[in-house]
């Protein structure tokens, strides 16, 4: 068969030798912002795309999945979380997801580029529902600044759900900028951010974990998880604190009062465990 290219969005990466492609119906919108270049498209089979610098963001079809693990592994793993940090997110899902939690009593999202967010409202309006909870407050800037001027001990979780560590990303898989957040979360507070993936990015996970443990963070812990559009189809996200992270409040998610397409406390309990390579890669310490 023919490979049409006209109508197929391509994210090849020359680095891991991978693609990922999604036939289109259409190309809906393109803009320069002073951050990154923004493309949506319509696909024939997972709805809307957001692509940004040319990578993969989100899709209507399987955001769930980033999505429900980027928020509540680590809102259930804190004991009380009332008082959440999201860096990045623009497109709004995560923190949908959080806001979902009746206890969270403020969530503050911060993203460098607010169009992103503009553009989210237009195209993936589901994800920006929870937009007006009167405990919601979004905010663009750049999350390194935004933390550096955040209170000491004044945060329970902060969410990283950035782009790649490249351009305006960078910065936030820095030992510095954990440093920031270490400050920033009270003593029993989590750190999530996502981590990638564990088959094609496995420098990128091992340098986070020496740079959260560097900035203060004594355990960390990788959850895995499906996310068909991001390179590998294999994605993660990885907590970070000062006490145990295996340890959930499992009863709350046995008894928890909202709905979720992906995530149970078997998901969780299976996003936890420690594929083979990564015990003898990883001076886990948890
Ligand atoms: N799920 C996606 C992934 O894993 O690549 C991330 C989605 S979200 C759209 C990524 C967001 O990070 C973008 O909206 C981008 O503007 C934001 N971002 C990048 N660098 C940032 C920074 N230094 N401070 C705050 N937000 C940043």
């Amino acid at each position: 068969m023919p490979f049409d290219t006209q109508n197929w969005f391509t994210e090849a990466i020359d680095e891991t030798g991978t693609a990922f492609s999604l036939k289109l119906k259409t190309k809906l919108h393109e803009e320069q912002t002073p951050y990154q270049k923004i493309e949506i498209f319509d696909t024939q089979t997972f709805g809307k795309l957001m692509v940004i610098d040319g990578c993969t963001m989100v899709s209507s079809r399987d955001n769930f999945l980033y999505h429900e693990m980027m928020a509540h592994p680590a809102l259930f793993t804190h004991p009380a979380p009332q008082r959440v940090l999201i860096i990045g997110g623009g497109d709004c899902g995560t923190l949908r997801e959080v806001l979902k939690h009746p206890w969270v009593k403020q969530a503050c999202q911060v993203d460098i580029d607010e169009r992103v967010t503009r553009l989210s409202e237009k195209y993936f309006p589901e994800l920006c529902e929870s937009n007006q909870d009167p405990r919601a407050e979004l905010h663009f800037s750049d999350g390194i600044k935004w933390l550096q001027e955040t209170a000491p001990d004044s945060l329970d979780v902060i969410i990283v759900d950035s782009t790649d560590p490249v351009g305006p990303g960078e910065v936030l898989f820095s030992e510095e900028f954990y440093r920031h957040c270490r400050r920033a979360l009270n003593h029993d507070g989590i750190l999530v951010q996502q981590s990638e993936s564990p088959l094609l990015h496995q420098d990128i996970l091992l340098n986070m974990y020496q740079r959260m443990q560097a900035a203060g963070f004594s355990h960390q812990a990788t959850l895995n998880f499906p996310q068909p559009i991001y390179p590998s189809g294999w994605w993660s996200a990885t907590l970070a604190g000062n006490t145990k992270l295996q340890h959930f409040r499992e009863q709350d998610v046995q008894q928890k009062t909202f709905d979720c397409q992906y995530y149970n406390a078997d998901i969780h309990k299976g996003a936890l465990a420690v594929p083979e390579f990564m015990k003898k890669t990883f001076t886990l310490s948890d």
